[in-house]
């Protein structure tokens, strides 16, 4: 297809990775790759044009090959439910997809609610779930939190003909975050613990991968009170952020706090950025809890992103009075 106007070499890559006409992984060199995240041209680069895809396209083939990869997840539970592109791109170009139950008028929300699914592309009930979940929001959505719900973060990672736990370039995208002495701790830990494991692999720098990029950069812009992270197969709750808002249980998940992992989210937003992370980890990569149970986290979620709402006021409204104590000591 011609783009009137558009030159080749003279675009500004990320817009042509936003626009479909370059997928991230066909711009070869790191530099380029950076340049591109941040938004600037190299007039260097020699690119290949394809046919411009829209996003709503997009999405509709994003969702149609998760429906392929996933027996619990229709292509109707994904086209046409007002996914969008999320703004952010996987190694192979593909979007990472959301959708928001925002605020409704009248109502203020009690809190921002992240929800992410799929981070390890070989935990399909981890995707799954978010799906849903959507559905008992469609249904039950009052305005009580705004929620963004990202069904599938390592999209090149499930959609491998061979699902994969690492994204395409064979990084961990849950060690990749930014933790504090993450060049030696990472690979430190990567080395001594895992013995190289490729499954744990941290990557070669803290945000290398434009998927763990995106979320940084989404967590910093919507700013969500509570994440809540799904995982499989070890079929327990667990938590990073203040140990006193840990919710015990989500139906038959319990918690039980598995520790740290450098570069984790868990690491990095729940105990660097002091945002809670709750990570529901499913029993069975492969097999989905049952409906009664999936009721039953979800009941459990919202009582406690309740209880978390409340508490986190009280401690606003405690250090208010504090501070206007201290203003007026009498
Ligand atoms: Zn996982």
């Amino acid at each position: 297809m011609k783009l009137p106007g558009l030159v080749k070499n003279s675009l500004n890559l990320s817009v042509m990775v936003a626009l479909g006409l370059v997928t991230y992984s066909s711009v070869t060199t790191a530099t380029d790759q950076k340049l591109a995240l941040v938004g600037l041209p190299n007039a260097n680069v020699s690119i290949t044009t394809s046919a411009y895809v829209a996003p709503e396209q997009r999405v509709d083939s994003l969702c149609r090959k998760i429906e392929k990869k996933l027996g619990s997840v229709k292509a109707n539970d994904c086209v046409g439910r007002g996914f969008e592109e999320a703004d952010g791109y996987s190694v192979e170009g593909l979007p990472i997809i959301e959708r928001e139950f925002g605020p409704v008028s009248g109502r203020e929300a009690l809190s921002r609610v992240l929800v992410i699914g799929g981070i390890h592309g070989d935990e399909y009930s981890s995707v799954s779930i978010v799906f849903k979940f959507m559905k008992k929001l469609e249904r039950y959505h009052s305005g009580l939190f705004h929620w963004k719900l990202v069904p599938l973060m390592n999209p090149d990672g499930l959609l491998q003909k061979k699902s994969q736990r690492m994204n395409v370039r064979g990084v961990d995208l849950n060690r990749n975050f930014p933790t504090p002495n993450w060049h030696e701790e990472s690979h430190r830990y990567w080395v001594k613990k895992t013995k190289r494991n490729p499954r744990r692999y941290p990557g070669p720098a803290p945000l290398s991968e434009p998927e763990s990029q995106w979320l940084a950069k989404t967590i910093s812009e919507f700013q969500p009170d509570v994440i809540v992270s799904i995982h499989a197969p070890f079929g327990i709750l667990d938590f990073d952020g203040p140990k006193k808002r840990a919710p015990k249980r989500f139906g038959e998940l319990h918690l039980n706090l598995l520790g740290t992992y450098p570069g984790s989210l868990g690491n990095y937003a729940g105990v660097h950025k002091e945002i809670p992370v709750v990570t529901i980890e499913l029993p069975y990569a492969g097999i989905m809890p049952s409906s009664g149970e999936i009721r039953d986290i979800w009941v459990d979620l919202v009582r406690w992103l309740i209880d978390n709402s409340e508490e986190e006021s009280a401690t606003t409204q405690a250090k208010v009075t504090v501070n206007e104590s201290k203003l007026d000591p009498s």
